[in-house]
């Protein structure tokens, strides 16, 4: 495995390239089994390149940019033990060195939901994604499920930009008690940890009310929501179409139910995406290429 700090170090991913498609896997670092299931996935698919960057710009003034967990060596450690070909961790200077002026922005699937409190969140995600696309140049990148809006706003960013990549979204991991992973748990007390339960019961209360034949978006909404109160503040629970995330009064197709609420020092986010017909209600994907379970 190959550990790159610089632009000119990436002149090693040609012989990469060689000997497969290029599959980028960007993160932001403190590395956990969600992180791994995407190398894991993307190893199926090519030759790995990871990515570990904590990015300034997708940052709110107000948010963990400072205190964002950064703990390389063990994250190499744990790339060691899985087929990755190679590790970029660059410097921020590296990224955002040079005189910058254009800057990518997100259509309308960045307005609300993650992007709704967060000016500027998404814009940040769009151009270190786009630079790390042009100094990386993949054949494939695998984003996970756990950042749906994301997913979709990056995808539409490739079909409107016309960017010769093939976008894979993965399932979200969660632990055995159906919390998502997230490099945040690790600010979470034993007893907000418990609490943090919520986000991922408010989903299932959701898809169980899908489930019994409830279509009426109002009325899953309010059940939802009946379970997050146990979080110490709710940021958002939606409701929305996917790919477009319209926000249909009565739920049909393929469909998003995203929460995010604070817990403790945390800010946390979840979500179930689901097919859901006139009978039937079943897990499903955002991108063409998502991988289901
Ligand atoms: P981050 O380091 O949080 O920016 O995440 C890097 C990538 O890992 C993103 O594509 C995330 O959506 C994905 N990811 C984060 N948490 C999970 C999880 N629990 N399961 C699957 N993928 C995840």
């Amino acid at each position: 495995m190959k550990l790159w700090h610089t632009r000119e170090d990436l002149q090693g991913l040609e012989e990469i390239r060689r000997s497969g498609p290029l599959v980028l896997v960007p993160t932001m670092g403190a590395l956990h089994e969600g992180h791994l299931d995407l190398v894991r996935l993307g190893s199926e698919l090519g030759q790995v390149l990871v990515t570990v960057f904590v990015n300034p710009t997708q940052f709110g003034p107000k948010e963990d940019f400072g205190s964002y967990p950064r703990t390389l060596e063990r994250d190499l450690e744990l790339l060691s033990k899985l087929p990755v070909a190679g590790v970029f961790a660059p410097d921020t200077s590296e990224i955002y060195g040079d005189n910058q002026e254009v800057t990518v922005q997100p259509g309308h699937r960045g307005q609300g939901l993650c992007g709704g409190d967060r000016p500027g969140h998404f814009a940040g995600v769009l151009t270190v994604v786009a630079k790390l696309f042009g100094l990386t140049q993949p054949d494939i990148c695998i984003f996970g499920r756990k950042d749906a809006q994301q997913c979709l706003v990056i995808g539409q960013m490739v079909q409107d930009l016309k960017m010769p990549v093939q976008l894979v979204d993965a399932p979200t991991r969660r632990e055995d008690d159906g919390l998502a992973m997230s490099s945040r748990n690790r600010y979470l007390s034993p007893e907000q940890r418990r609490q943090a339960l919520c986000l991922s019961r408010a989903l299932s209360t959701g898809k169980q009310l899908l489930m019994d034949g409830c279509r009426k978006r109002t009325e899953i909404l309010d059940a939802m929501i009946g379970v997050l109160k146990e979080a110490d503040q709710l940021e958002y629970a939606e409701i929305r179409q996917v790919p477009d995330l319209g926000q249909p009064e009565i739920i049909n197709g393929r469909t998003l139910l995203a929460v995010a609420a604070r817990v403790g020092p945390a800010r946390l986010i979840d979500n179930f995406v689901l097919q859901v017909n006139d009978n039937q209600v079943s897990d499903s994907y955002l991108l063409g290429t998502g991988r289901i379970s």
